[in-house]
């Protein structure tokens, strides 16, 4: 995408930096070639000089405006008296859009180690929206962390969230696999440990997780992709 169509769909800013992210560690360990480190450094580097959100959260901010029918940048939709209703559960946060999720009055925020994805502490149907963004790769059993997460959306939530894709491969688990770390394992240690590797299969996962409907919400193919999942109301009533 020319960056001059490029707009955040978090704030509206129009002004982006760009700085190169991976290192070769990670691409050898990643198997990634140059094109595909391009896109995920893109993805991950390209950002928002307004408020922080780089292009996978701002893929995400569109998923997230789409599910909640919002014509305008997600940080006005929110200030409206509609929005205030929204229970909102953001998983481990993301920059940017965690500063503009978190003025709704029923937000809530769940990290990642602290809180066990696997294992939610909260009741069934709690929440309209729930939010991560790069997380369940590094989750042992992701499958189970996105039945979580529709356990605790209420009829007719939405789960919108980011994985990093390889779309020309299929998804491998790396279990087995030398270890592979997103961020700076001495600083990170395991929490940022890789488990598993997203291809163009990844909405397979959410499907095996229980819910009826994904979809794929592009920024930028394939450097930018968000996948918002639900459970459709039953359309045979008895
Ligand atoms: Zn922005």
């Amino acid at each position: 995408m020319p960056e001059s169509m490029l707009r955040c769909s978090l704030c509206g800013g129009t002004d982006f930096i760009r700085r190169p992210i991976l290192w070769p560690e990670l691409v050898a360990a990643w198997g990634l070639t140059a094109e595909e480190a391009g896109y995920i450094d893109e993805q991950q580097g390209c950002a928002c000089t307004a408020c922080g959100a780089n292009l996978r959260t701002i893929a995400l901010g569109n998923a997230l405006r789409q599910a909640v029918g919002a014509a305008t940048v997600l940080r006005s939709f929110l200030a409206t008296p509609s929005a205030q209703r929204l229970r909102v559960l953001d998983v481990n946060g993301a920059a940017g859009l965690s500063e503009v999720l978190s003025v709704l009055p029923h937000y809530r925020r769940a990290d990642y180690p602290e809180v066990d994805l696997h294992d939610l502490p909260f009741a069934d149907g709690s929440f309209d929206l729930v939010v991560h963004s790069d997380t369940i790769e590094h989750v042992a059993v992701p499958v189970r962390a996105l039945e979580e997460c529709r356990r605790v959306l209420a009829p007719g939530g939405r789960l919108c969230f980011t994985v990093p894709i390889i779309v020309g491969r299929m998804t491998r688990n790396r279990s087995g696999l030398p270890k592979s770390w997103h961020g700076n394992p001495e600083v990170t240690g395991d929490d940022f440990l890789v488990q598993t590797e997203y291809g163009a299969d990844a909405w397979t996962h959410v499907l095996r997780a229980g819910f009826t409907d994904v979809t794929l919400t592009q920024l930028h193919y394939p450097a930018a992709l968000a996948m918002t999942a639900w459970v459709a109301p039953d359309p045979l009533p008895a």
